[in-house]
């Protein structure tokens, strides 16, 4: 059956922008978009643009409602062992009670898919039931690996009947500080698609190249400090690379911005939650400039204010030009984060655009929510937000 779906506007990116536009799905693939004149005006949304759906490269949306409680508080080791001690006390319910309150949150934001963390496993079932597309990488920790693994088989079964071919399965060993290398070899060896957090504080990094700092005090919560920076870390050991997407990047050195481009490391670019939390702002002219993938992410309410993708997308553009990037615009980021911000195997780029014939089934149509549709502001100035999702059916 075919369905049209016209707007004021059309934003493939693919091509230029399409004004009093359509686009034509049939049998769960776009096979046309072009003019209204020439294609017909079908379910018509007013004041609205069509726009590929968002691929939010890093979230925790088991953590929908922590309320950026780092806000304020002295540094990022700080944050974390607050953090640590809050999700200890959520119980499996209330976590999967919080995850679907963040898928519900992203598909409000025209996300459409997400590479998410999970510490309890709870995002899997959230993104199935609410039909979220999502690599969900499953948390592990600590120096152990026979241990850690025992742990990830044990939320992975919890969450079992989630996975599919639209939620998938990753592991995400947390982060150089909390986790062994030993670990982290593990994980390579699950075949999954991995995350993991790089380089997202100034302390954090002091404490991996010598030990000290604000972390040394919080020395029972991490690993033995290996002497060097993740990115070094797990360069050396060959466990950087296309499947990898490694969180934050912010304070990185040339030398590290090269292995992260080299390797094919996609790199989740989260600058509210690093704002936040006072960690400074990554070198994304830098990081692309070198060709890296990066693409964007919320982080979730634990840091950053919510998952709003459109505040994040702002936020990307305005902390690079204050960095005094003009190479960052909006219109160049919104053409270029399709065709580089492909961090994830579970987000191909061409999810990421708007061109008929070549949507393969399961990517963008198939559940029915293949482009978002955002409709102006009461001021109707700004396309800012949105109402429903086209092709529903
Ligand atoms: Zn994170």
């Amino acid at each position: 059956m075919s369905r049209v779906f016209t707007a004021d506007w059309v934003l493939p990116v693919e091509g230029p922008p399409i004004e009093a536009g359509a686009v034509v799905v049939e049998d769960g693939r776009i096979v046309a978009v072009g003019p209204t004149d020439d294609l017909g005006e079908g379910t018509r949304y007013d004041d609205a643009v069509i726009v590929p759906g968002f691929v939010n490269a890093h979230s925790h949306l088991e953590y929908a409602v922590y309320a950026g409680f780092g806000d304020g508080l002295g540094d990022f080791a700080e944050w974390i062992t607050l953090h640590i001690q809050r999700k200890d006390r959520i119980g499996w319910n209330e976590y999967v009670d919080v995850a679907k309150l963040g898928a519900a949150q992203s598909l409000a934001s025209g996300v459409t898919t997400v590479g998410d963390c999970s510490y309890s496993g709870a995002t899997a079932v959230a993104c199935a039931e609410l039909g979220l597309r999502a690599t969900v990488y499953l948390e592990v920790f600590g120096s152990d690996p026979s241990r850690a693994l025992e742990h990830f088989a044990a939320i992975r079964d919890r969450a079992g009947d989630a996975f599919s071919e639209r939620v998938r399965p990753g592991v995400s060993p947390h982060a150089p500080y909390s986790v062994s290398i030993e670990l982290y070899e593990a994980c390579a060896e699950l075949g999954l698609p991995i995350a993991t957090h790089i380089s997202e504080s100034r302390s954090e990094v002091q404490y991996l190249l010598t030990g000290t700092g604000a972390w040394g005090g919080y020395k029972d919560l991490l690993v033995p400090a290996p002497g060097k920076t993740g990115t070094h870390l797990l360069a050396e050991h060959d466990l950087l690379g296309q499947n990898v997407v490694a969180a934050h990047c912010v304070v990185l050195d040339e030398d590290e911005i090269g292995l992260l481009a080299s390797t094919g490391t996609g790199v989740a670019h989260c600058p509210r939650s690093n704002g936040a939390l006072g960690c400074g702002v990554a070198p994304l002219a830098e990081l692309r400039a070198a060709g890296a993938r990066v693409g964007v992410g919320t982080d979730s309410p634990a840091s950053a204010p919510s998952f709003d993708f459109f505040e994040e997308l702002r936020s990307v553009v305005l902390s690079a030009r204050a960095r005094a990037a003009p190479s960052v615009s909006t219109e160049r980021s919104a053409r270029s984060f399709p065709e580089s911000g492909q961090t994830s195997p579970s987000c191909p780029s061409r999810a990421r655009r708007i061109y008929p014939g070549r949507t393969p089934p399961g990517q963008w149509c198939s559940e029915g929510r293949p482009i978002a549709c955002l409709q102006r502001t009461s001021t109707g100035k700004r396309a800012t937000r949105k109402e429903g999702w086209i092709g529903k059916s």
